[in-house]
């Protein structure tokens, strides 16, 4: 063992490659899932070379970045708003931000269904204002 590390000898480092290998998931993350498992000396080496001779990780990794796509910024409060939910010691909360001002709103939601949602968003926008836009709504489930 080296740490936690299983240290693998020769005749069984290539048995040990695919696994690691698998699911082509590119030189960095492939190296992560080495570093909480196995060892040998130039392991390192090993993967990346292995990666960049893979045609499913070279596609993958080319595939990986997509633009950013800009967005313009605001040119007044409450013009373009975004919607989040997400659940907090068993509650569900709705999260509305003005991207002007990050002002947040807070509503908690007696039970998660659109109506629940409309019903705050609604109060919510009869003491601010209609927005010009909303962003769609984002679940960030914990
Ligand atoms: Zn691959």
């Amino acid at each position: 063992m080296r740490g936690w590390r299983i240290i693998i000898p020769k005749s069984h480092q290539a048995k040990v490659q695919n696994p690691i290998h698998k699911g082509h998931l590119g030189i960095i993350k492939c190296r992560a899932r080495a570093r909480c498992s196995v060892y040998w000396l130039g392991i390192s080496k090993v993967i990346e070379k292995k990666i960049k001779s893979c045609t499913a990780c070279l596609k993958e990794s080319s595939n990986r970045h997509e633009p950013l796509i800009p967005t313009s910024f605001p040119e007044r409060s409450w013009e373009v708003l975004s919607l989040y939910l997400f659940k907090y010691k068993n509650s569900w909360y709705l999260l509305i931000s003005d991207y002007y001002s990050r002002y947040p709103e807070i509503a908690r939601l007696d039970r998660l269904t659109s109506a629940e949602v409309i019903n705050h968003c609604k109060s919510i926008f009869s003491r601010y204002g209609i927005p010009d836009v909303q962003t769609t709504a984002h679940n960030l489930i914990q």
